[in-house]
């Protein structure tokens, strides 16, 4: 055996990101994540080519102070948590770390930002090179903008696993769906290959959030849909669950939340599909929106890197909610569902 030598960094950021990233989908999350965690208000993601040959995500948040830019392209360098007690009650998107630095090393990244207390913008680029970075002067109003650019450029294998444009678009798109119903009071604006795909202004009163769900999912889904709002034992939900008879023969509208996080969990699919039991057709699948919101303590969101898993600390309390709450919301349509055709 050869002997033990220490990864670069570059190569040990490689590696990462080929837990992370995966397709640019993965990228505009992390992207539009940070900004959000930076309090932005307004976000503009623009992809080309699927976002293969270029994604850039625009904010108006807090920005990034000259001298932390090129620590924002550094593995495990985070302004988010500072201790292992912050991990029990983390409230923003990310934390780990990572992100920028494992794109960074898969892509031609420049990173470009204005502090809110400062007069000037400055700019730092990596292109995959050995996380070199040197800060530049630039043009930018009070926020930050990531540019990525040739994602796999210099990982040709990785590159070959790249889809279509159309379909790297998509899950690009239903990235950003995912994030933009999960802030009504943030305005999202996706373009690609420069046509506008979707405008989402903020929507702060019910109906304009309705109007965003409709954007996003479909006016029909709105239309078909019962409101859902309740509150019981510290847990709360709320959004909206299709009709029965607005069922779909895929899963694929569904939108679950927790603490604004969006999760695809087993225990509250299972919980959802016991409340439509009874009044699905065996092989359709539910379409719903739902938000629900609990003491952080009481959830651990440090499961997975892509965070889409939760660990609840008593599951059986949030199966036993979600259940018993949307097999009430339910109930109207229960019975006359089940009625046979009256002729
Ligand atoms: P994490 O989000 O887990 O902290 P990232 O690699 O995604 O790790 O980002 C590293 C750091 O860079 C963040 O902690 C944050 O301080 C800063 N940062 C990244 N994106 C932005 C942004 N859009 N606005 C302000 N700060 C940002
Ligand atoms: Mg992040």
């Amino acid at each position: 055996m050869p002997n033990i030598h220490l990864l670069s960094p570059r190569l040990a950021n490689q590696i990462a990101a080929g837990e992370v990233v995966e397709r640019p989908a993965n990228i505009v999350k992390e992207l539009v994540e940070n900004a959000l965690d930076a309090g932005a208000t307004r976000i503009d993601v623009d992809a080309e080519q699927g976002g293969i040959k270029l994604l850039r995500v625009r904010d108006n948040g807090c920005g990034i102070e000259k001298d932390d830019l090129p620590l924002a392209l550094s593995r495990h360098a985070t302004s988010k948590i500072n201790t292992l007690d912050d991990l029990e009650a983390v409230i923003t998107m990310g934390f780990r770390g990572e992100a920028l630095a494992s794109i960074s090393s898969v892509s031609r990244l420049t990173l470009t930002s204005r502090y809110h207390e400062a007069t000037d913008a400055w700019q730092v680029s990596a292109e995959g090179r050995d996380m070199v970075t040197s800060v530049s002067p630039a043009a930018h109003p009070e926020g930050t903008t990531l540019e990525v650019r040739d994602l796999f450029f210099n990982t040709p294998a990785r590159r070959k696993f790249l889809r279509t444009e159309k379909t790297e678009f998509s899950h690009l798109e239903e990235h950003l769906k995912k994030l933009a119903l999960s802030r009504y009071d943030v305005a999202f604006c996706l373009r690609h290959n420069n046509r506008v795909i979707h405008q989402l202004r903020v929507a702060s009163r019910g109906i304009e959030q309705e109007r965003r769900v409709a954007a996003i999912l479909s006016p029909q889904f709105i239309d078909n849909a019962l409101h859902v709002d309740t509150e019981a034992a510290g847990l709360s939900l709320s959004g909206w669950v299709a009709l029965p008879t607005f069922s779909r023969s895929q899963a694929d509208m569904q939108y679950f939340y927790v603490n604004g996080r969006a999760v695809r969990d087993r225990l509250v699919v299972h919980a959802i599909k016991q409340a439509y039991r009874d009044v699905l057709f065996h092989g359709r699948h539910p379409a719903f929106v739902l938000y629900l919101t609990l003491d952080p303590k009481l959830v651990d969101v440090n499961v997975h890197p892509t965070k889409h898993e939760v660990r609840f600390r008593d599951g059986r309390l949030v199966h036993d909610f979600l259940f018993r709450t949307l097999h009430r919301v339910l109930a109207d349509v229960r019975p006359s569902d089940q009625l046979p055709p009256t002729n």
